[in-house]
């Protein structure tokens, strides 16, 4: 499990890092807001738990930027604040749960592996590459936010690039995938099914294609 903790309060931070290590979580600590974004752009979490009252600001206004920028990671608020609105404000905001100081480190622990017990069991719904965007529960597919009509055997396809993003997919794996079929003939359905996509996932004025070839195996999502 890794884990952010976002607090600027030295005794509390130092207790809850020395604990969380002791039952080898890795976890990084940071002590504002500027420290707390320079995480979240440089690695992935499973849990963050995020204080309030930060000095260079708060940890509501961290939580609202991360939810429009779709940070995935559950967050668990760590208040010392007794005012039920920072509660509310803060699950309304997109907070998975919350924590008042003083808490035991027992009960942070047993919440922070149910919130990702929770999360891991979710499946994504929503698949996303650049501004490629597919959405498996409306049977949707947009680029730059445009929505685009795929066939049944286009979705499945670009849904396994997407699944697979920046390795290389040989075509063989792709008609396995795809076309549930293992004759070699069969693969140059998967050239021109790829060529299907290319044309209907153009950008205006683009440089770089989306679904690169790999000469002699297959295809590549950029
Ligand atoms: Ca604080």
């Amino acid at each position: 499990m890794k884990i952010l903790l976002v607090e600027d309060d030295r005794k509390i931070g130092q207790f809850v890092k020395k604990g969380l290590e002791e039952v080898s979580c890795g976890t990084t600590w940071a002590r504002s807001c500027q420290e707390a974004r320079a995480a979240v752009a440089d690695g992935q979490f499973d849990v963050v738990v995020l204080d309030i009252g930060l000095p260079d600001g708060n940890g509501l206004q961290l939580l609202t930027e991360w939810r429009d920028k779709k940070l995935a990671a559950p967050v668990l608020i760590l208040s010392a604040r007794h005012e039920v609105d920072d509660k509310i404000a803060g699950l309304n905001l997109g907070a998975d749960d919350y924590l008042t100081k003083p808490f035991s480190f027992g009960e942070l622990l047993a919440r922070l592996r149910s919130l990702v017990r929770r999360h891991s069991g979710q499946k994504k719904t929503v698949l996303e590459r650049r501004d490629l965007r597919l959405d498996l529960l409306a049977h949707e597919v947009s680029l730059a936010g445009k929505r685009v009509e795929l066939t049944q055997r286009e979705f499945a396809l670009l849904e396994f690039f997407l699944q697979n993003p920046a390795r290389v997919l040989t075509r063989t794996q792709i008609a396995e995938k795809i076309w549930d079929c293992h004759f070699d003939m069969e693969t140059n359905l998967v050239d021109v099914y790829v060529a299907k996509l290319r044309s209907k996932l153009r950008r205006n004025g683009e440089t770089e294609p989306l679904f690169q070839s790999v000469r002699g195996v297959g295809y590549k999502l950029a």
